[in-house]
């Protein structure tokens, strides 16, 4: 058994697998020696020896033999290294769910089986509160690689709620708890990507035994493949042949299966199978606790910054859109502040943050705080607009407007003609007053306040 017949097998795979898969799987990986009727073949990389192992031993194998070359199994080395690589390394590839940066840097990303993960989101960074207390319950519960509860796991939410960082948490907790799992994490969008280059490259054979040979596969944003036809019959696919076999998987979107236009019929109800939970909107509390643990790692970053009490608040309760956002606002406030040597309080928060502040003002609108009013005070919003004079109509009128002139950007005449035509004198009037009530009547202060946070958050 020679070179010379390594050589002719690459050549017949290279036609058979693809030029994109010969290029970067096969072609790195030279023959080494035999031993035993065992042909050593030497890869450059543990990643990539794994990779060929799975999806070309057979092959390769087959190539020997119909070349007359006494071999039973082929094994692959480290070709750097004279001595072999561990015998777990290469035999247990499903024990590497996790492809390092370093690894995936050294190929095209687009073969690769799945994304890496973000080693900052785990379980143990995921601040809990009431608005994703049940998608966290459910991901924790998925987590313990036990048997498969709900098939599919789908967890959908707005932009920047914790998806993704759940789904990565789950991965990387399988890793320590199932290492005998092969966990591939995608998105939806990669997902295709990597179909419409198995398409093009003749590799679909691969492609699907890939995507179905996993155990738990996880497919973030999958709202992304609505529309696109034959990446959703893929999907669809790949889905009902790892729930027929009780692999778990775990789907997210920015919206409830339902709600996915262009999205199948079928995969719609697919999808709706298993268990479907939301992340909904932070709350104060826990845009809060989610602000006290970064302050708690940046600590060990900025030694000796100091922080004023009430500006986690104020970040808190202004910041309401998006947690990215909300850390992001943090990182910088703590960079600039270390940069030009001041302590952080709320004037350095407003200076620095100018932009991020304006741009997350949620946009309330005027109709929505004379409903909002008129429920609490439980009158008519006809009523509220109109021209009753009475006090316990009256006062919530100028409550109202108040908060028009506080959390909208409309003029004085502009909301006197929202209220039923009134004169810009009266809403300043209005205004006036209920700033003078509130230092002195706890209980319109109490309503103001109520109906503020419920108008903000
Ligand atoms: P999504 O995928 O839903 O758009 P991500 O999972 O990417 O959102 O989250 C955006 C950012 O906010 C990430 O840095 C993530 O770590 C952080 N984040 C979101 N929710 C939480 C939480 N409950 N606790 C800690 N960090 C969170
Ligand atoms: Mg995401």
């Amino acid at each position: 058994m020679t070179n010379d017949i390594w050589g002719q097998v690459k050549s017949e795979l290279q036609g058979t697998v693809g030029e994109h898969n010969y290029k970067n799987w096969i072609a790195p990986v030279d023959f080494l020696t035999t031993e035993d009727n065992v042909a050593i073949l030497s890869v450059p990389t543990t990643f990539l020896g794994n990779w060929v192992a799975r999806n070309y031993s057979d092959r390769i194998l087959e190539g020997f033999r119909a070349r007359g070359a006494d071999v039973t199994r082929v094994d692959f080395r480290l070709g750097a290294d004279v001595a072999p690589a561990s015998a777990t390394e290469l035999e247990a590839p499903r024990s590497r769910t996790i492809l390092s940066r370093s690894e995936l840097s050294s190929y095209d990303e687009a073969d690769m089986p799945g994304a890496p993960l973000d080693p900052r989101f785990t379980f143990d960074s995921f601040v809990v509160g009431k608005p994703n207390q049940l998608a966290h319950a459910a991901a924790k519960r998925v987590a313990e690689g036990n048997s498969v509860t709900f098939n599919p796991l789908f967890l959908y939410g707005g932009v920047g709620l914790g998806k993704t960082h759940l789904m990565h948490a789950i991965a990387h907790e399988l890793q320590t708890r199932r290492p005998d799992l092969r966990v591939v994490y995608i998105s939806a969008e990669r997902f295709m990507y990597q179909f419409i280059q198995a398409l093009r490259d003749k590799s679909m054979m691969d492609f699907k035994q890939l995507f179905r040979s996993v155990d738990v596969l996880m497919v973030d944003d999958v709202q992304f493949i609505a529309g696109k036809d034959s990446t959703q019959e893929e999907f669809f696919h790949t889905f009902n042949t790892l729930v027929d076999r009780h692999k778990q998987i775990i789907i997210s979107a920015d919206r409830a299966p339902g709600e996915i236009k262009d999205l199948e019929d079928r995969i719609k109800s697919r999808l709706q199978c298993g268990l479907v939970v939301d992340l909904h909107p932070t709350d104060y509390e826990l845009r809060l606790g989610i602000l006290q643990q970064k302050v708690d790692q940046y600590r060990a970053q900025y030694p000796g910054l100091v922080l004023q009490d009430g500006v986690l608040e104020f970040l808190a309760h202004r910041i309401s859109t998006n947690v990215r956002v909300l850390e992001g606002a943090l990182m910088r406030l703590f960079a600039f502040a270390s940069l030009v040597g001041r302590e952080i309080n709320l004037d350095l928060t407003q200076e620095c943050l100018t932009d991020i502040l304006k741009s997350s003002d949620r946009k309330v609108t005027v109709e929505e705080i004379q409903r909002k009013v008129a429920e609490h005070f439980n009158i008519r919003l006809s009523d509220l607009v109109g021209p009753k004079r009475v006090r316990t109509i009256a006062r919530p009128r100028q409550i109202a407007m108040w908060l028009c002139k506080r959390l909208t950007s409309r003029s004085l005449p502009d909301i006197g003609r929202r209220f039923g035509n009134r004169d810009h004198t009266t809403v300043m009037h209005g205004v006036k007053k209920i700033e003078e009530l509130k230092s002195i009547d706890s209980q319109i202060a109490e309503d103001v306040e109520l109906l503020r946070r419920a108008l903000e958050a």
